[in-house]
C-alpha cells in the first residue's frame, strides 16, 4: 500500500528528534479505523484495513515512515519542565491530504522513548478510544482538533492502577509544534535552533506571516489569533481542556492530548474534572486567562528574533500580550452572540451575553443555549432551569435583541449531543470488556451533533446527580 510519506520535520529540523522505532506488540487488532480521514488523508481504506492492525501497531512501520520521538519542553501546572518530549508517542511523518494540508502521522502508546523518563511508554485501552473519540466529537462540532485514524488493540498488558488491556492510537494533527517545542531549545540558548523552528512554523502553518516586516512578531500575532480562537471555541461548548500545560498548546491552534478533559453539564465556571488539579488552574472559567498566560511564556522565546534591541523586543511583545485579552473577548462575544442569536453587534451584546450567563448557573451548559432557541418564553424553560426566576428577568432585554430567525440561527451553533461524560464512561467500559458496539454507537450520534433526531434522547440528556457529582477524569494515556 501506498503511503506518500512526506517528512519535512525530520528533513527540516535536524537535533529536535531522536529517531526511535516502535516496541512490537503480540498481538494487534484492529479496533477501529477511521475510513472517511483515510480518504481524507488520500489512504486507500480497504487497503489500509487489511494491514491496519500489523501497520498501525508499530509492528510493521508503514513504506516511508521515519519514526521519530519530538522534543518539547513545558510549563505544567505553571512550572517549568526543561524535558518532557515524545515519552509514549511516536511521529511516523506527513502526508499531504487531499485539501493540500500537511498532516502529521503518529502514534501513541508505542513503546518507550529516550523521553519516557519513568513511563512504560504505553497507553491503555480507555484512554486510547477516549481520545479518538473526543477528537472526533470536536472535529464534528467544528473545532479545530487533532483527529484519529485508528485504535489497535496491542494484546498486551498495561499496568495502571490495575492491569488493563494495552492499545495504540493513531493521531492525525496540522503538526505537533507545541509552546513546549520552542521552550526546550530556548531554554538551552540554542537561539539557531528557535529560528529554525519558528521559520518551519511560518511555512507550515502561517505563510501569511512570510510577507510580514517583522516575520516573527507575525508569526507571534498569528499563534495569538489562532489560539484565542480556539479557547473560544472551547468556551461556546463548555469544554474543559483540563491539562492546558504549554507542551500541550499548538501553533497550529488545533486541540490536542484529550486526557483529562471534559464537558461541563451543569454551568459554573469553577468547574474542574481533573484529579490532579487540586487548585482549579485550569478550571472552565480559568482557560481565557491560562491562554494569556501560556502565550507569554511562547513570547519569552520569541523575544531575540523580534528585534536586536532587546528593550525594543520586549516592548513589542508585552504590546502583544496586553492586546490578548482583547482577541480573545471579540473572539469569544463572537461565539456568543451566534449561541444567543444575535445577527449583529451592538452596544450591550456583552451585558447581554454575562446576564445570560449569570442566569445559566446550575442549568445544563449545552440543553440551556439549546432549547432557548425554540422556547415559547421563560416559562417554558422552568423544567430545565436552576434559576427561572432570573432566566424571567433577562428575557425581554434578548427578545428585543434576537434576529428574526434566532431560532433556526440558534440550532447550528448550539450542538444538541456533546460527548456526555456518562455516556462515554460507560462505552469505554464496554470496550475494555470487549464490547465495541456502545462506543461505535455514541461515535455515530456525536458525528452530527446539531440535528436532533428521534430515539437519541437518552444521549441528549445530563447525568444524574449521584453520576456528576463524583465524576473525575485523569491524565495518563
Ligand atoms: P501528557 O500528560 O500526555 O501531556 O504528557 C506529559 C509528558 O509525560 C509527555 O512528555 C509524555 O510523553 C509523558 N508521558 C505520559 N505518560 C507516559 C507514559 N506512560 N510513558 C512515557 N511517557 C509518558
Ligand atoms: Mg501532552
Amino acid at each position: 500500500m501506498d503511503w506518500h510519506f512526506d517528512n519535512s520535520y525530520v528533513r527540516d529540523l535536524p537535533g529536535t528528534y531522536v529517531a526511535q522505532a516502535p516496541a512490537r506488540v503480540p498481538a494487534p487488532k484492529l479496533l477501529i479505523l477511521n475510513e472517511d480521514l483515510a480518504r481524507e488523508l488520500r489512504l486507500d481504506p480497504v487497503a489500509l484495513r487489511e494491514s491496519a492492525a500489523e501497520v498501525l501497531s508499530g509492528n510493521r512501520p508503514p513504506p516511508g515512515a521515519e519514526p521519530v520521538a519530538q522534543a518539547y519542553a513545558g510549563h505544567q501546572f505553571g512550572g517549568f519542565s526543561p524535558q518532557l518530549g515524545d515519552g509514549r508517542a511516536l511521529l511516523l511523518g506527513e502526508l499531504i491530504d487531499r485539501h493540500g494540508q500537511r498532516r502529521d502521522i503518529a502514534l501513541k502508546g508505542s513503546g518507550p522513548t529516550p523521553f519516557s523518563r519513568r513511563g512504560d511508554g504505553l497507553a491503555a485501552i480507555g484512554p486510547v478510544l477516549r481520545e479518538y473519540l473526543m477528537g472526533e466529537a470536536m472535529a464534528a462540532l467544528r473545532v479545530p482538533t487533532s483527529r484519529a485514524l485508528a485504535a489497535v488493540a496491542t494484546g498486551r498488558q498495561v499496568l495502571r492502577d490495575r492491569a488493563v488491556p494495552g492499545a495504540v492510537l493513531t493521531r492525525v494533527a496540522a503538526s505537533h509544534l507545541r509552546i513546549g517545542t520552542f521552550e526546550f531549545f530556548a531554554a538551552r540558548g540554542q537561539s539557531d535552533q528557535v529560528r529554525a523552528l519558528a521559520d518551519y512554523a511560518i511555512a507550515r502553518h502561517h505563510p501569511q506571516a512570510a510577507g510580514a516586516e517583522n516575520r516573527y512578531l507575525a508569526l507571534f500575532d498569528a499563534v495569538i489569533a489562532v489560539q484565542a480562537r480556539l479557547v473560544a471555541q472551547w468556551m461556546g461548548l463548555g469544554f474543559i481542556h483540563g491539562v492546558m500545560n504549554t507542551d500541550n498548546m499548538t501553533i497550529s491552534g488545533e486541540t490536542i492530548d484529550y486526557g483529562p478533559c471534559a464537558f461541563m453539564e451543569g454551568y459554573s465556571p469553577g468547574t474542574v474534572f481533573s484529579s490532579i488539579d487540586h487548585q482549579g488552574r485550569y478550571a472552565y472559567g480559568n482557560q481565557p486567562l491560562i491562554l494569556g498566560w501560556n502565550l507569554a511564556r511562547l513570547a519569552e522565546t520569541l523575544v531575540p528574533l523580534f528585534d536586536t534591541s532587546e528593550a525594543r523586543a520586549i516592548e513589542l511583545a508585552n504590546e502583544r500580550l496586553a492586546g490578548i485579552a482583547g482577541c480573545y473577548r471579540a473572539e469569544w462575544l463572537a461565539v456568543m452572540r451566534a449561541k444567543l442569536g444575535l445577527a449583529e453587534a451592538a452596544e450591550g451584546d456583552a451585558a447581554l451575553v454575562e446576564e445570560f450567563l449569570a442566569a445559566l448557573t446550575g442549568t445544563d451548559w449545552t440543553l440551556g443555549f439549546r432549547r432557548l432557541a425554540r422556547a415559547e418564553g421563560p416559562d417554558s424553560l422552568r423544567g430545565l432551569w436552576a434559576e427561572p426566576e432570573a432566566l424571567a428577568r433577562w428575557w425581554p432585554g434578548w427578545l428585543a435583541r434576537r434576529a428574526p430567525d434566532a431560532a433556526a440561527r440558534m440550532e447550528t451553533a448550539n450542538p444538541i449531543y456533546i460527548p456526555r461524560n456518562q455516556r462515554v464512561e460507560e462505552a469505554l467500559a464496554a470496550a475494555e470488556a470487549g464490547q465495541m458496539a456502545p462506543f461505535l454507537r455514541l461515535l455515530e450520534v456525536l458525528a452530527d451533533p446539531y440535528v436532533e433526531r428521534p430515539g437519541l434522547e437518552a444521549w441528549a440528556l445530563p447525568a444524574p446527580q449521584e453520576f456528576a457529582g463524583q465524576f473525575r477524569t485523569f491524565c495518563g494515556t
